[in-house]
Order: structure tokens, then C-alpha cells, then sequence
């Protein structure tokens, strides 16, 4: 019998994660330069906090989430994004009343969506997210979004651009939503059946509708920008200037909404044309809500935030040269089966000492094991026959200048250390 991965699921094997270790370390490091620190939640929550949370009108919530009753009955989901959680989280520690009034976090680990699978969109998948909690004011959604364009530069990606909008606070959005239903009422007969429950529920989602995309009036829908009020559009200018004295390119995206519940005020897309990803992909996006902690019962909280895709983000990766294969120190090769007990004790020894080292396990000749040598990048080979068991030494090959030399056991690690610091007298 077989069995094969869930649809829309992937393994990622030796080979494969040394390059998600490496982009969790890069985003790690950035994460340390900005004075974000690291916040794990659980993969699963109850289904009630991201319906309320995310917005049951959403498609996320509505059609994509893995939720299933537990054996005592309740409604348990696993989590479609990160920024529930976190939001849970701060709650529930009441993160709020810590003196430093601006908590900086982040996460990265799996999300679970029931996507139809294609390129780029997987049932399990990953995300790197930043949620900054605690304080409204446009330095901080630029600070964020200063974050979210380091990633990208980082990872060298190439053509990327800043997409903002503002969806303003709540006075600004109901004039918006108002606005927004007196265009869209002559075409509802016309809109997807979704579009028609948004219109009564939430509007602003009609303009995120991947089914109406292409409906004309789509395009001649009122903008955001035009039904702020003065004070989303003070804290929106500021956000511009100082983008503008940072020197970072961006533009103002006025279809951009971001459909969920919680934004409020600034939005964000990062978009690149960089071949790798194919034109126009978002790599990922965010924005302000500060309407979201008090959805879920926390006091009234001001937040902004930002999610990668980090299948994305490792795509930008991808092309990139290998640069030199983190080798073994040592490859032990030892023949016959007391060579063997022998090379147990050297490796165990050699480890302890610090040194990335493997043995032959399968009893090979000495050619089988040369290979394995060469395949692992080892530094030295340690060979040891039975002439060597007897003599109590062993044969210490350096890989890299091919000199060779019998080494007394006691003298391994001295040999060693003083070859890989360029000493190669005879000890
Ligand atoms: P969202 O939370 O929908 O704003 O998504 C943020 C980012 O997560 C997107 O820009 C994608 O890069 C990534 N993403 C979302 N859904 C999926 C999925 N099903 N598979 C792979 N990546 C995804």
C-alpha cells in the first residue's frame, strides 16, 4: 500500500531545507535590526476567533478553512494567517499593559488554506509576518513597511514597488461604504452572487471579487482616497512624506483594499516584476488595523502589520548560485569490523570537539567510501585499516591539498586543529 502527501501539500527534503534555513535566518537577522522579536502561537485556535477576526464574509474564512469539531465538540480550525493569533495572544497576556507601549513581534510557520492547488498556491504553505501593536501613528506604518522593503531588497529582488492606500478610520469608511453601494446598486443584477451578499455585508469587498475582476464598473468605482476624513488624510500625507524623505519608491494604488474587516487607514503591497516571480506578483502585503483587537475583546488597540508568502520569497532565492556547500569536517572510513568499533570512538570524539563528521555505516571498500567523501565535501578523511587498528594510528587525508599522513590516535584532534590553521608541520 502507498501513501501519497495531501493535495496541495509538499515535503521539503535534505537539499531543499537548506535554503529555508537560510531565508528564516535572513529574515531572522532583519527581524533583530528592526528590534522585532520572535511570537509563536498555536497552528490551531478556535474557528470562532477567526471568524470574527478575519471576517466571515471573507473568502479565507468562508470557503478555505480547515475546521473540524474535536472530541469534547468544539469548533476548532487550523489557522488560514497569522495575525489572529498574535492578536489573541496579546490579549489574552494582556500584552497591552507592558510598560513599552509598542510591541514589535513576528512569526513564521505554516498556514492552511483549502485553495484549489496551482502554482504558487498550496494547501499548506508559509508565511513570515510582522505585527507592530500598540501605538497609531504613521512612523510606525512606515517603519513597517521600511521592513517589509528591506525583505524584498534583501533577498535581491529586483523592480519592486511600494503599492499604498488608504481606506481611512471608520467615519471616513462608512462615507466610503456608503459611496461605494450607490455605484455598485444599478449593477448588482450583473454581479456573481458573492458580490450580491457583500453588497448588504461588506461593500469594499465587491472590489476584491476575483469573479467580477473585469466588470466595468469595477473600474469607475469611487476611490478611498476621497472619502477621508481630515484626520485619515493628515496621518495618510505623513505616511507619503515620509516615504518621501526615506527615499522609498512607491505608488499610490487607489484599487488597493485590501478586502478584511480589520484594515483601517494605511494598506500595502509589495509588488515585484523580477523575472523569477513572473510580472506583477505580489510578494506580500498589509496594513493598519485598529479596529481588530477590540473585535475580539481586547481594549481598544491600534495595529499595522505586514505577511509574506515565503514559498515567494524562496522562488527570489532559487536562481541564486549555491555558494560553497556547507561540507563535513571529517569522513571516518573505517574497514573491517574492529576498524569499526574504533571509528566509533574518533567520531564520537571528534564531535564532542566540535567537528561535523560522519562515518561509513555500510561496510563499503575503500572506493565506495572515497565517494561518500567527495559527496559530503569532507574536509579530511580519517581511513583506518587493520593494519592501523593494530599500529593504534589512523591515515588522515586533507581532501582540499591531498597530502596524506599516519597520525597516532592521541594525536588526531592536534592534527587537525593545526591543519585548519594553516600549520602543517609534523607534529
Ligand atoms: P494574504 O494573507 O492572503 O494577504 O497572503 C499573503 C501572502 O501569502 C500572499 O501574497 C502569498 O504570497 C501568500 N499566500 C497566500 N495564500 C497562499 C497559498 N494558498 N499558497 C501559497 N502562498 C500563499
Amino acid at each position: 500500500m502507498g501513501y501519497s502527501a495531501p493535495r496541495g501539500t509538499v515535503d521539503i527534503l535534505p537539499g531543499q531545507s537548506e535554503k529555508w534555513i537560510k531565508l528564516e535566518q535572513l529574515l531572522r537577522t532583519i527581524a533583530a535590526n528592526y528590534n522585532v522579536k520572535e511570537m509563536r502561537t498555536p497552528i490551531f485556535e478556535h474557528a470562532e476567533l477567526f471568524n470574527r477576526a478575519v471576517g466571515d464574509t471573507s473568502d479565507v474564512v468562508s470557503k478555505e478553512m480547515y475546521t473540524f469539531q474535536d472530541k469534547k465538540g468544539r469548533y476548532i480550525s487550523l489557522r488560514p494567517e497569522g495575525t489572529s493569533g498574535i492578536a489573541r495572544a496579546y490579549v489574552e497576556n494582556k500584552m497591552y499593559g507592558l510598560p513599552e507601549k509598542l510591541q514589535k513581534v513576528y512569526y513564521m510557520g505554516p498556514m492552511f488554506r483549502y485553495e484549489r492547488p496551482q502554482n504558487g498556491r498550496q494547501r499548506q504553505f508559509h508565511q513570515f509576518g510582522v505585527e507592530m501593536l500598540g501605538v497609531e501613528s504613521p512612523y510606525v506604518d512606515v517603519e513597517c513597511m521600511l521592513m517589509a522593503v528591506t525583505v524584498v531588497e534583501a533577498l535581491g529582488l529586483q523592480n519592486v514597488t511600494l503599492h499604498i492606500n488608504s481606506l481611512g478610520d471608520n467615519e471616513s469608511r462608512d462615507a466610503y461604504r456608503e459611496a461605494l453601494k450607490d455605484h455598485f446598486r444599478d449593477h448588482l443584477d450583473e454581479l456573481c452572487g458573492d458580490c450580491k451578499a457583500r453588497f448588504e455585508k461588506n461593500p469594499l469587498r465587491i472590489l476584491d471579487c476575483k469573479v467580477d475582476a473585469k466588470h466595468p464598473a469595477m473600474k469607475t468605482a469611487p476611490k478611498t482616497i476621497d472619502y477621508l476624513s481630515e484626520s485619515a488624510k493628515n496621518h495618510f500625507d505623513k505616511v507619503c512624506t515620509l516615504l518621501d524623505d526615506l527615499e522609498i519608491d512607491y505608488v499610490i494604488d487607489t484599487n488597493l483594499v485590501r478586502g478584511l474587516d480589520y484594515y483601517s487607514h494605511t494598506v500595502f503591497e509589495i509588488i515585484s516584476d523580477d523575472p523569477k516571480l513572473g510580472a506583477g506578483a505580489t510578494v506580500g502585503g498589509g496594513g493598519r488595523y485598529n479596529g481588530l483587537i477590540e473585535e475580539i475583546g481586547g481594549p481598544a488597540t491600534p495595529g499595522v502589520g505586514f505577511a509574506f508568502g515565503m514559498e515567494r520569497l524562496l522562488l527570489a532565492l532559487d536562481d541564486e548560485e549555491d555558494e560553497d556547500e556547507d561540507g563535513l569536517d571529517c569522513y571516518i572510513m573505517p574497514l573491517g569490523e574492529e576498524a569499526k568499533d574504533l571509528a566509533m570512538q574518533i567520531i564520537a570524539m571528534l564531535r564532542a570537539n566540535g567537528f561535523t563528521c560522519e562515518m561509513d555505516h555500510v561496510s563499503r571498500g575503500l572506493k565506495g567510501q572515497f565517494k561518500s567523501a567527495d559527496r559530503f565535501n569532507a574536509h579530511f578523511s580519517i581511513i583506518l585499516g587493520e593494519e592501523e587498528v593494530k599500529n593504534e594510528v589512523v591515515n588522515i587525508k586533507c581532501n582540499h591539498d591531498k597530502e596524506q599522513e599516519v597520525v597516532p590516535l592521541e594525536n588526531i584532534l592536534a592534527h587537525i586543529e593545526n591543519h585548519l590553521s594553516g600549520g602543517h608541520e609534523h607534529e
